[in-house]
Formats: C-alpha cells, sequence, structure tokens
C-alpha cells in the first residue's frame, strides 16, 4: 500500500502525517500470534516473565501476552539512551527498574524496535548479571541496517528499512502511538521541527 488510507471498523482513516503504511493491522495481528505461538512452544511447562520497555514496547506487550498459552508475569522497565546513533559508546541510563527479582527467572525482553543495539545490549547485559535461568529478546521491528552493537534476537517480528517509522507504540514527540497500524512519518513531518 503507497498510500495511508485503510478501512478499519467501518471508517476510511486517512492520516495527513503518513508518507505510507509499513505493516497493516492485519500483518501485526497475524505476527504478533506467531510469535505468540513459538514462545508458547518454546517455554512448555515454564512460566515466562515478559520484560517491555517502555513506553514504546506496551502495545505490542499487551498484545503478544494475550497470545501465549503458558504462565506468563510481565514488568516492565524504562531507559534512556544518550546518543545512541552517534556514539559508539551508547551511555544507556535505567530510569525505572523492574518490580520482579529475576534470579532463576526465564525472562524476555520485548521491545518496539532494535535499530543500533545499543539499548538493548546494554540492557541484556545488565540482565544477565542478575542470573536469571535464562534470556531471550524479543522485538517488533528489527532495523539492521543502522546497528553498532550485535544483537542476538530470538524472536524477530520484521526486519524492516532505514526509515522512521511510527504507530503500534512508537512514536515521533510522543505522538502517533495509538494508531494501529506502522507507518513511515512524511518528511513535513520533520521539516516542520523547531518551528
Ligand atoms: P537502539 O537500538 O538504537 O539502542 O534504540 C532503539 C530505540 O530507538 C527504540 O526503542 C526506539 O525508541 C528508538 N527508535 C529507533 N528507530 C526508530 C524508529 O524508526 N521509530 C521510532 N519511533 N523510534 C525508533
Amino acid at each position: 500500500m503507497s498510500f495511508c488510507a485503510g478501512l478499519s471498523k467501518g471508517a476510511l482513516r486517512v492520516h495527513p502525517d503518513c508518507e505510507r503504511i509499513l505493516i497493516s493491522e492485519e500483518e501485526i495481528r497475524a505476527k504478533v500470534a506467531d510469535i505468540g505461538r513459538r514462545i508458547s512452544n518454546d517455554y512448555a511447562g515454564k512460566e515466562v516473565l515478559m520484560i517491555g520497555i517502555l513506553k514504546g514496547a506496551m502495545i505490542f506487550l499487551a498484545d503478544l501476552v494475550r497470545e501465549i498459552t503458558v504462565p506468563v508475569q510481565y514488568d516492565f522497565m524504562a531507559v534512556s539512551s544518550y546518543g545512541a546513533s552517534s556514539k559508539s559508546s551508547g551511555e544507556v541510563r535505567i530510569l525505572k527498574d523492574l518490580e520482579y527479582g529475576v534470579e532463576g527467572r526465564h525472562i524476555i525482553v520485548v521491545e518496539d524496535i532494535v535499530d543500533t543495539g545499543l539499548t538493548l545490549n546494554y540492557l541484556a547485559e545488565n540482565l544477565k548479571s542478575r542470573d536469571p535461568a535464562s534470556v531471550k529478546i524479543c522485538t517488533l521491528l528489527d532495523k539492521p541496517s543502522r546497528r553498532i552493537e550485535p544483537v542476538e534476537i530470538d524472536y524477530n517480528g520484521f526486519v524492516i528499512p532505514d526509515e522512521f517509522v511510527v504507530g503500534y507504540g512508537l512514536d515521533y514527540s510522543d505522538r502517533y502511538r495509538n494508531f494501529p497500524y506502522i507507518m513511515v512519518l512524511s518528511p513535513k513531518v520533520y521539516m516542520n521541527e523547531g518551528e
């Protein structure tokens, strides 16, 4: 689809900030169900602790846990990245830590998108140092062309090109998170920046 019009809940939806829809609601739903099935199979007989990274992964996590049939708990972390796109050192700060301890637990870190890989690399190392039984990584989107640090992704939704996307939890200035699809933001939104 090359324009941002979609039939949803019986209404034609067009958003002027949308360059094009990259991944439709239907494609997301099918992929989330598929990842949920894979996790349910891989963790048969176990309990899993899903760790959502705020705020972007919230909607993905909410849909994903409802597709998982093994016992699930979930918790959240919030991090802030500094200079992730320009510094290879990639300083990451934890703004909100877990409510649960992870020692001896099977944990899956759930992200919205892996871009440079700096955030997840830091988080995976940080969580491994807390002695969990296992750590796996799940992301809805993967933008491998901008990778600085290698990340081993266990459950990967969609590989996308190097374009700035929003929707389904992903934001620009905290907007567009509630859009049910993933869209490429129109350049005019950036051009207006700072005005
Ligand atoms: P990185 O992998 O570079 O450490 O950071 C990943 C984070 O960068 C994501 O959680 C997200 O907040 C942000 N990010 C990277 N690419 C995009 C994108 O295309 N759209 C949006 N909305 N956020 C992105």
